[in-house]
C-alpha cells in the first residue's frame, strides 16, 4: 500500500515547533498575503504554495488538530485524538507485517489468533494476505476511526474581491463613471464549473486501493486516501481550469460614482466578485474610493477648506473680495478688523452630500493677510504716521499672561 508523504507544517509556515497560536497566525497571514492567487494571477507555483500554507495553517491553527499532528507527524480527520495519544505513547507493538486491507492498524507483534478464530467463525472473513481471519477485526476496531466520508463537493460561494480605485478630485465631487481592470475567478467555460470533464481514472495517490499508510509513532495507520476520499478513483480534471472549476479572467468594470463620494467610501457591486463553484453564488466586488487632491481646495468630508490672501487695507477696513469655490468665483464679505488666520464660513458652498439628497457642506475660508513690501517714501511716511496714530502695543495681552 502506498504511503502518503508527511509534510512538515512548521517548516512550511517557517515557525518553530514551540510557536504560539499568535506566531502561527502571524506567519500564515504574512505568507498568505505573499502567495494569494489574487496577488499572483496565473502563477501555478504560487497557487501550490498557497494551498500548502493554507493546509498547514488549517491544522496548526486548530488546537485539537495540532495535537494529533504533533503526536503522529501527520493529520487526518479520521483519527480520534485518543488513538493518536495511544500511538504517541507507543501502546501498540512495532509495525511488522504489511498493511492489511480494511484493518486500520498494523498489529504486527501481537498474537490475535484466539480472536481471529472467534471472528472467523462468524464467516466474515475478508481476503487477507497473512492468511488468518483478520477481516473480523475490522468490526471490532471500526469504532476507532470515525468513518470520515468523501469530501463534499457541493455548491461553494465565491469569495469577495476588494480593489482600491483612484478617483480624481472633481469626479469624486461631481460624480461620473469610472473604469477599472480587475482580475476575478469566473466559472470555467469548458466544464461549466464542474471541474471535471466526466469519466475517471485510477487515483494516483493510492493506486486504486482507496487507502494509504501513515506512520504514527511506532504504529502504522491505514487511512482513507485524502485524494480520492477512499473511492480509489479520481475524476478527470478539466483541462481548461485544471480541476478548479473556475478560471482567472481580467475584466473591465465600469461603475457609477455618486456626486459627493468621499475618500475611503466603499462601493459594493453585488455578484461581481469571484465565481462560486458547483453552482454556488458569486462573491461581491468592493471598490474603495481613493479620492484625489487639489492644489487649492482641501476637502474634509463635505466641507471645502481654502486659504485666501487679503491686503492689510481689505482686512482692516473690510471689503467684498472674490474667492474661488468649487462652483467658480464667488463674493465673500470680509468684515472690518479681520485678523490673519481668521476663518470665514460660506454656507452651503461645499460638496453636495452623497448620503443626504439636497444637502451641501460649507466652504471655510482662512484669511491670510499679506503685508505690503513698501518701497516708496510716500507709503513709508503714511505708515509711520499710522503708527503714531495707533500706539497700542499688540503684545500687551501676551505680556499680561507671562
Ligand atoms: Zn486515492
Ligand atoms: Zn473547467
Amino acid at each position: 500500500m502506498p504511503a502518503t508523504q508527511s509534510k512538515d507544517y512548521y517548516a512550511i509556515l517557517g515557525v518553530k515547533k514551540t510557536a504560539s497560536a499568535e506566531d502561527i497566525r502571524k506567519a500564515f497571514r504574512k505568507l498568505a498575503r505573499k502567495y494569494h492567487p489574487d496577488v499572483n494571477p496565473d502563477d501555478k507555483k504560487a497557487e501550490e504554495r498557497f494551498k500548502e500554507i493554507s493546509e498547514a495553517n488549517d491544522v496548526l491553527s486548530d488546537e485539537k488538530k495540532r495535537k494529533i499532528y504533533d503526536q503522529l507527524g501527520f493529520y487526518s480527520d479520521q483519527i480520534d485524538p485518543a488513538q493518536a495519544e495511544a500511538a504517541a505513547r507507543g501502546g501498540f507493538g512495532q509495525a511488522g507485517r504489511g498493511g492489511q486491507q480494511g484493518v486500520p492498524f498494523d498489529f504486527g507483534g501481537f498474537d490475535f489468533s484466539d480472536f481471529a478464530n472467534q471472528a472467523g467463525a462468524g464467516g466474515r472473513h475478508q481476503a487477507s494476505s497473512s492468511g488468518s481471519g483478520w477481516g473480523g477485526f475490522r468490526d471490532i476496531f471500526s469504532g476507532i476511526f470515525s468513518q470520515g466520508g468523501h469530501e463534499q463537493h457541493g455548491p461553494q460561494a465565491g469569495t469577495d474581491l476588494e480593489y482600491q480605485v483612484p478617483v480624481d478630485f472633481w469626479t469624486a465631487i461631481r460624480g461620473g463613471t469610472a473604469r477599472l481592470q480587475i482580475q476575478r475567478q469566473e466559472v470555467c467555460p469548458t466544464c461549466k464549473g464542474k471541474a471535471s470533464t466526466g469519466g475517471s481514472h485510477t487515483c494516483p495517490e493510492c493506486h486504486g486501493s482507496g487507502q494509504v499508510t501513515q506512520m504514527g509513532g511506532r504504529m502504522k495507520f491505514n487511512i482513507q486516501c485524502p485524494q480520492c476520499g477512499g473511492t480509489g478513483k479520481v475524476e478527470n480534471a478539466c483541462p481548461t481550469c485544471h480541476g478548479e472549476g473556475t478560471v482567472t479572467r481580467t475584466e473591465q468594470v465600469e461603475f457609477r460614482i455618486k456626486p459627493g463620494t468621499r475618500d475611503g467610501q466603499r462601493i459594493r457591486l453585488a455578484g461581481k466578485g469571484n465565481a462560486g463553484v458547483n453552482g454556488g453564488p458569486a462573491g461581491d466586488l468592493y471598490l474603495i474610493i481613493k479620492a484625489g487632491t487639489h492644489p487649492v481646495f482641501t476637502r474634509q468630508g463635505d466641507d471645502i477648506h481654502v486659504t485666501v490672501p487679503a491686503t492689510v487695507a481689505e482686512a482692516a477696513l473690510g471689503a467684498k473680495i472674490e474667492v474661488p469655490t468649487i462652483d467658480g468665483r464667488a463674493q465673500l464679505k470680509v468684515p472690518p478688523g479681520t485678523q490673519s488666520g481668521q476663518k470665514l464660513r460660506m454656507r452651503e458652498r461645499g460638496v453636495p452630500s452623497s448620503a443626504h439628497e439636497g444637502k451641501r457642506g460649507d466652504q471655510i475660508v482662512t484669511i491670510e493677510i499679506m503685508v505690503p513690501r513698501v518701497q516708496d517714501e510716500r507709503s513709508k511716511e503714511i505708515l509711520r504716521e499710522f503708527a503714531k496714530l495707533n500706539p497700542d502695543d499688540p503684545r500687551a495681552t501676551m505680556w499680561a499672561k507671562v
